[in-house]
Formats: C-alpha cells, structure tokens, sequence
C-alpha cells in the first residue's frame, strides 16, 4: 500500500506514518526494515542513542540495491543526542550518522532531548540548544538534510529555542498516544505550525490491555493497533509505530481510512494512559 504523504517546510512530502526502531538492533533490525519496505512502509524514524543506524543502514543499502526501493521514495530521520558536545561536534556527529545509514542526506534530523541531565544545572540547555540549532540550520543550508526539528521539547523549550533561532522547527517528535496527551506542546506546535510525531503511540505496549481502547475498537471492528493510528492520524500527528512482529508490521499499516467519530476521538484522548 502506499502511505499518504503530509506537506511541511518548503513544500517536501513526509509519510504520515513511520517504522520506529527503537530497541531493533542487528539482523532483526535488517529483517524487519525489509519487510517493511516490501509492505509499503517508506519512513524510518532512528537515533544515535538507538545504536542501529548501522543496521538500519544495512536494510535501506539492501532493499535499494534489489530495486524494491529509491532513496528518494524514503524518509529517514535521525536524531543528535548533544549534551557533552561542543558546537563543532554536531556535524561529527551528524556525519557518523551519515556514514553508518550509508546515506548522503537525511530527510529530518532532530534534537533527541531538550535538556539531558548534564545540562540542567543553571538552564545550561538553552545556550547548548541554540548552539546545535544553530550547527543544525547551517547543514541545512548546506543541502545536507532536508528538514530539522526537535524532539520531546515542552513549550518552554520551543519559546527558549526561539529566541535565537532562524528556522523553526519543522517537527516536534513527542510522547502522543491515547490516554497521553501533552495539551500544552499540541497546542503551542499546532499554533506555531510544528509537525507533531507520535512517539510510542501504543504507549509503549500499555494500550493493549485497556478494556476501554477495547471497546472502540470492536465499535470498529478493528484492532486496538489500528483505532490507536486512526486517532493518532485524525489528531493531525504521525505516528511512529515500532513492531518486530510480521503480522503486526502489515496490519498496523491498515489504519488509514477509518473514521472515529467525535465522541470515540475523545474518549480515547481522555483514556487512562
Ligand atoms: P510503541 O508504542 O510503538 O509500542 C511498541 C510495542 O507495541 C512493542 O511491544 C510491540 O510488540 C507492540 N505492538 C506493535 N504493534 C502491535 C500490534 N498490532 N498488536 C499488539 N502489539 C503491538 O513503542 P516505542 O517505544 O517503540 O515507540 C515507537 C517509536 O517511537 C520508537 O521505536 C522510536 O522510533 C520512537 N521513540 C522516540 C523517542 C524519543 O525520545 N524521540 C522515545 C521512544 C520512542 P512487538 O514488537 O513484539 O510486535
């Protein structure tokens, strides 16, 4: 199937929907990135943290050489884990990064954490966080990714970066599922016109045992998987659902199309998360 596509920044496309990878690693990593890609899946969200980009790379260099696949049919997003760098060190990074997704560009690259622990003290993020915005935008000027933004930044975060920013962030990828709902980060994104991405949009596995998620989704006839995409995708957000599992992988992509109405759209916004 093909994935219906979103509009951001200067007029590029992105997949609504994306593979997360978090905690795939090796030839599962491989295995699981090609199924996908034979499924339709064509948007990959990893990480420096995650510690898979080589794998992930691996999988992307396969199914393009066996033709299943262009680079520019992909979306591929990595993410900057910046706390002990100094300025300088945001393009090492970001060309490691280059190096072991064997790629020459990337689609988006976010800042994975606002304010990581050795950065708390005396608000000492904000000055890092303009500094790596900074590195950020002047590789994007350079052609070397396509979008940048950030990732799990509160309001706060976002007016701080602002301040001394030249772009705004095209994205901000945050913890979004039924029963988890960051009011404060949709709105001020929402009113900024910052994509939101959906991280762990099945709340990370929790959403599976919830009698009342269970419930709309036999409304549906549908799967939880699927109504909890559904939702997520009426909501405006892109979800990144991760699975190693190959039925799930292929059903988890049959969410499109499905209209919950109003009062489903809100139950499952105010589940218990
Ligand atoms: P998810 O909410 O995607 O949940 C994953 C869990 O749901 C796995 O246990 C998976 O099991 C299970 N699952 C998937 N599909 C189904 C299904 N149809 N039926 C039943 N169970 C299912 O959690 P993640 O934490 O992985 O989040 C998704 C992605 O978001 C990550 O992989 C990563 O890319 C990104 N992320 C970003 C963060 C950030 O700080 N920016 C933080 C955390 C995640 P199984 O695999 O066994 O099938």
């Amino acid at each position: 199937m093909t994935v219906p596509t979103v509009t951001f920044n200067d007029d590029r496309e992105m997949p609504q929907l994306g593979l997360g990878t978090y905690k795939l690693y090796d030839e599962e990593c491989i295995r699981v990135i090609r199924e996908a890609i034979d499924l339709g899946y064509r948007h990959f969200d990893t990480a420096t943290l995650y510690k898979n980009e080589e794998a992930v790379g691996t999988a992307l260099k396969q199914a393009m050489d066996a033709g299943d696949v262009t680079r520019d049919e992909l979306f591929i997003t990595s993410k900057v884990w910046h706390s002990h760098q100094g300025e300088h060190k945001v393009e090492e990074a970001f060309q490691q990064s280059l190096k072991d997704l064997q790629l020459d560009y990337l689609d988006l690259y976010l800042i994975h954490w606002p304010n990581p622990k050795p950065l708390r003290e005396n608000d000492a993020w904000k000055k890092r966080n303009a500094e790596v915005w900074r590195a950020m935008e002047d590789l994007y000027n350079l052609g070397k990714i396509r979008a940048i933004g950030v990732s799990n930044f509160l309001p706060h975060h976002l007016e701080a970066l602002l301040e001394t920013a030249r772009m705004t962030p095209a994205v901000n990828q945050i913890r979004l599922a039924p029963g988890v709902y960051q009011t404060e980060a949709v709105n001020f994104c929402r009113e900024h016109e910052i994509l939101l991405e959906a991280w762990g949009p099945f709340g990370q596995g929790e959403l599976f045992q919830n009698p009342a998620v269970q419930a709309v989704a036999d409304k549906y006839g549908k799967t939880i998987a699927q109504v909890a995409l559904a939702w997520s995708l009426q909501e405006g957000f892109l979800p990144l659902p991760k699975s190693v599992t190959p039925s799930r992988i292929a059903s988890n992509l049959d969410c499109f199309g499905i209209e919950l109405d109003a009062v489903d759209l809100e139950v499952l916004k105010n589940v218990s998360g």
